[in-house]
């Protein structure tokens, strides 16, 4: 199943994407974390990301693209793959498509988990305590959720407009929402 997480920073996309890679068996695939291992890596693209992520920015277009084209490549993502991460606006949106149409592998479906902004906030100062990411301090956050609303939830129209889309609440235990989840892709695994 090819499967795309979509939600605000600290809507939990990363945590529960863990979970599912191991419920599908497929790659999870974050361009966070990817952009992460450039930064750590000191690669020269992860040099031109560094400061652009420490202040909640978009790293651009061009650079994901190259990235996601080359992970999606590989030979394990043949049965499917889970996004988290990307795309992040609509033209990001588009190139994935057009990517996909390309190797004959189209979306199957798109799941927006749903968490109102006081939580995300909330959730986020949580994490900054536990992982100490250098883009979770106060005026990052606030960037990245600025975005989020501008430019990200967009995107979540152009798949509800595709006939992709469920939205699944996002406040919960873990287990609540992953039940959520596989209770949501239940009827597209069927169809798949
Ligand atoms: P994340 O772990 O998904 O919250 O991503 C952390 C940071 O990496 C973001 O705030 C952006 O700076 C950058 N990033 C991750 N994915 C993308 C994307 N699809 N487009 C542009 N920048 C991204």
């Amino acid at each position: 199943m090819r499967l795309v997480l979509l939600g605000a920073p600290g809507s939990g996309k990363g945590t529960q994407a863990t979970r599912l890679k191991d419920y599908l068996q497929v790659p999870h695939i974050s361009t966070g974390d990817l952009l992460r291992a450039e930064v750590a890596a000191g690669s020269p693209l992860g040099l031109e990301a560094k400061a652009i992520m420490a202040r909640g920015d978009l790293v651009s277009d061009a650079i994901l693209l190259g990235m996601l084209e080359e992970r999606l490549s590989r030979a394990d993502t043949a049965g499917g793959f889970i996004l988290d991460g990307y795309p992040r606006n609509l033209a990001q949106a588009s190139a994935l498509g057009a990517l996909l149409a390309r190797i004959g592998q189209p979306m199957d479906c798109a799941v927006q988990l749903d968490v109102d902004n006081e939580l995300l906030v909330e959730r986020i100062a949580g994490r900054a305590k536990a992982e100490g990411r250098a883009d979770d301090n106060p005026e990052s956050v606030r960037k990245r959720l600025a975005i989020y609303a501008q430019q990200t939830a967009p995107v979540v129209d152009y798949y509800r407009q595709q006939g992709k889309l469920t939205v699944v609440d996002g406040v919960g235990t873990l287990d609540d929402v992953f039940k959520r989840i596989i209770e949501a892709i239940a009827p597209v695994r069927e169809v798949g």
